[in-house]
């Protein structure tokens, strides 16, 4: 199953995403927001609107995180393209919420960086709270779902700085969605694919089986610290192909089972 977030009358719903004639559409909304729920959305209550083609929608970033956590350099390929050591456990940043951009909003290039690159992604929704998971324990009744995100990120300021709140934390450099698939669609510990295209041309192709760190690492980890919540999202690592973009670009990062987040640059 997958939903979205929208934009209908002014108001943002959550809708459920349907193949109506073939194509995926908008076929219900569901009256009680996902993050607000335990996780539960087949439980949840819907009401039928006439259908809105998906490509039509006006889509807004699909869940509304209390944080947005990042895992560094989760690819072997992807560490050495850059020149870093392979961590040894999960290197974890944070993405402001301020940096979230809808699925075809516009990336806007900082004036005070002379490199801006993509980072495709699959990322994790958090669908039920979330803390001290136990060694072993299972974490897939914690996850929603999957969406693909965008690690917009300024590499220059990130080379000069040890701490990545600025290089990752801009306004405009956290791209997410343009759904959210549930565990149904995919699998990322059996494989899903991760590519991103720029102006149409592939730049990165990956796969979330070659992960350094598996999720239930990753979220037993993470919960070890802090509490995950519903509509948190975890952005699992890039893989290799990294490049920078410049106006007028065309970003599209694609996750296997999910769908195609597409978002054009622009200077500030
Ligand atoms: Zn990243």
């Amino acid at each position: 199953m997958k939903y979205c977030r929208f934009q209908v009358n002014g108001e943002a719903q959550y809708g459920l995403v349907e193949s109506v004639a073939g194509r995926d559409s908008i076929g219900r909304i569901l009256l009680t927001a996902p993050e607000e729920s335990d996780g539960d959305v087949e439980g949840l209550r819907t009401r039928r609107i006439e259908a809105i083609a998906l490509d039509e929608a006006k889509l807004l970033a699909p869940v509304r995180p209390t944080k947005i956590v990042c895992v560094g350099r989760n690819y072997r390929e992807h560490a050495a393209e850059l020149g870093s050591e392979v961590p040894t456990e999960p290197l974890l940043f944070f993405k402001p919420n301020s940096a979230l951009l809808a699925p075809g909003g516009v990336v806007k290039r900082p004036k005070i960086s002379e490199r801006v690159d993509f980072e495709g992604e699959l990322c994790v929704v958090v669908g039920r709270k979330c803390h001290l998971l136990a060694d072993g324990e299972d974490v897939r009744p914690y996850i929603l779902g999957y969406t693909c995100l965008n690690d917009v990120t300024m590499r220059d300021i990130q080379r000069k700085e040890d701490q990545w709140a600025r290089a990752k934390g801009f306004d405009t450099s956290c791209p997410v969605g343009p759904v959210v698939a549930d565990g149904l669609d995919l699998d990322p510990w059996a494989g899903v694919g991760v590519e991103t295209r720029v102006n149409g041309a592939v730049r990165q192709s990956g796969n979330t089986k070659d992960f350094i760190f598996p999720l239930d690492v990753v979220i037993r980890f993470i919960s070890q610290a802090m509490t995950l919540l519903p509509g948190d999202l975890i952005a699992t690592g890039t893989p290799a192909g990294v490049g920078p973009v410049v106006a007028g670009d065309v970003m599209e990062i694609s996750v296997e089972g999910v769908g195609v987040l597409r978002n054009s640059v622009v200077d500030e």
